[in-house]
């Protein structure tokens, strides 16, 4: 039996980030990984996904330059090796990887590769394989911190396997498919949606709800559905996936009058959601929140000195979520009076245009009972987008009436992500719309918009 003072179960950006902190704070700690460190989102989530977006991106744009182009290109015609693009795509991730086991050799962490069981809340077995067979070895420790993350909620008359891909087979292609169902209108759907009908194939959404991305608002939504309308991807909303036939390539649908149709598909990626990964936890018997690990404002459990972090915890499953909570919890374990508070996270979508939403939109104030005021700066009166070649799209600031306090940033549009930083600080630091609208955005930029739409709410905006 070996023995730590963290004892840390998962090593994705939620664990290994706790991993590092802990080791630079002096406290000996052992994390323990089943796959591949860096998790989700390192191997099969963000950084995989972005890297398909930007190759398919950059395959569209050439191909759009085919019959020639305002700007004067004309590049005949473009083809793309699927197979290099998915390896330049996990050289990306192998360099991420490699830097996080690094990190953590660094820092003094002690990385055991294996599935861990819990015991209980102070000791825990390892073992090789994830289906938990072979010689275990047993760790003691005095702090376990759960950080085991989440995984693709699986269809149960539509299994993954075959043409059933999950998100993780849909980023790393073998080849194109002719056709593509995506179930499911979220983020991930979408981002992956819009990346493979960039790369030529034909797509089609499937949503249960009567619209694409549910969870953001209707306004930030819709320039993203113009775009998937102009792309050429066939939606089916308020519809229902029944199952499919993967001898006929067929995928049965039914139509929100309740009529069954079959869409002819090569492959059916299902994104309907992500689930807590509670496998090997389960002796804890812990409190949860519906399908997660229900946490504190440190992120303890019901269970003395067992800790939990990341998509265990359930929404937002975000990745700068997951290190923000694993770093705090390093602090907490080594003494320092921490909690994890944040006045908002943003979230953003890498569709083409991006959203980004940080705190509170129009509507959330009105629901949260504040009287407030809302500006929009559209990206048409904005140098820097006309020379982008993306003028669709709009930043909007919300703030109370009263003290002019921002509670919420959103923006819809081209690179638009990078914005979000911005938005995050001025809400962290407590920004009024006069902090944003005095101070000197360079030019020509993006970020201009910003300041312009702080100075609309104020009734001075300069360029609209
Ligand atoms: C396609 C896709 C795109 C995404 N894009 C974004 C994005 O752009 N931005 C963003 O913020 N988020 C994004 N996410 C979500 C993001 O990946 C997650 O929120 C993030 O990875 C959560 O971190 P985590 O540390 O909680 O868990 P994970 O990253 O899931 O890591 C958990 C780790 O624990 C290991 N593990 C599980 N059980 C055990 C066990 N019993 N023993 C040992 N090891 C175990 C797993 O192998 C895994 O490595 C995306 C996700 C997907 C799928």
């Amino acid at each position: 039996m070996q023995s730590t003072t963290l004892l840390i179960l998962g090593g994705g950006p939620g664990g290994y980030v706790a991993a590092i902190r802990a080791g630079q704070l002096g406290i000996p700690t052992v994390l323990v990984e089943g796959a591949n460190v860096g998790g989700t989102c390192l191997n099969i989530g963000c950084i995989p996904s972005k890297a398909l977006i930007h190759a398919a991106q950059e395959f569209h744009q050439l191909a759009q330059f085919a019959g020639g182009s305002p700007l004067g290109i004309h590049a005949p015609s473009a083809t793309i090796d699927i197979a290099r693009a998915v390896a330049w795509k996990d050289g990306i991730v192998g360099r991420l990887t490699g830097g996080v086991a690094a990190l953590l050799k660094k820092n003094g962490v002690q990385l055991v590769k294996g599935w861990a069981r819990v015991i209980d809340g102070k000791t825990v077995e390892v073992l090789p394989s994830v289906k938990q067979e072979g010689q275990p070895l047993r760790i003691a420790c005095e702090h376990l911190l759960l950080a085991t993350g989440s995984q693709p909620v699986e269809l149960p008359f539509m299994p993954f396997g075959g043409s059933v891909l999950s998100s993780t087979e849909a980023l790393s292609p073998a080849h194109l498919p002719k056709s593509l169902a995506v179930v499911g209108a979220g983020y991930i759907g979408l981002e992956l949606g819009m990346a493979y009908r960039k790369l030529g194939v034909q797509v089609a959404i499937i949503e249960a709800q009567d619209r694409i991305l549910p969870t953001y608002d209707a306004d930030l939504s819709k320039p993203v559905l113009m775009a998937l309308k102009k792309l050429g991807v066939t939606l089916h909303l308020s519809s229902r996936v029944l199952g499919m036939d993967q001898a006929d390539r067929v995928l049965r649908v039914q139509d929100p009058e309740g009529k069954e149709t079959a869409l002819p598909v090569e492959q059916a990626l299902i994104a309907v959601g992500r689930r807590p990964r509670t496998e090997g936890l389960e002796s804890l018997m812990l409190d949860m929140d519906g399908p997660a690990v229900r946490i504190d404002e440190q992120c303890r459990t019901s269970m003395h000195n067992v800790w939990a972090i990341g998509d265990l915890t359930g929404e937002p499953m975000l990745a700068h979520r997951a290190m923000a909570q694993g770093e705090m919890v390093a602090e907490v374990i080594s003494g320092k009076r921490r909690r994890y508070s944040p006045v908002a996270i943003a979230a953003v979508c890498f569709t083409d245009p991006e959203i980004v939403s940080a705190g509170l939109a129009p509507q959330d104030a009105v629901q949260a009972g504040l009287d407030c005021i809302s500006a929009v700066f559209p990206f048409s009166a904005n140098g820097r987008a006309m020379t982008l070649e993306s003028t669709d799209g709009f930043v909007r600031v919300v703030a109370r009436r009263d003290n002019h306090l921002i509670v919420g940033w959103q923006a819809v549009g081209r690179g638009v992500s990078e914005l979000s930083a911005a938005f995050a600080q001025s809400l962290e630091m407590g920004a009024r719309l006069e902090d944003v609208a005095g101070t000197i955005h360079a030019h020509p930029s993006l970020g201009e918009a910003v300041q312009e739409a702080a100075l609309r709410a104020l009734g001075q905006a300069l360029h609209i």
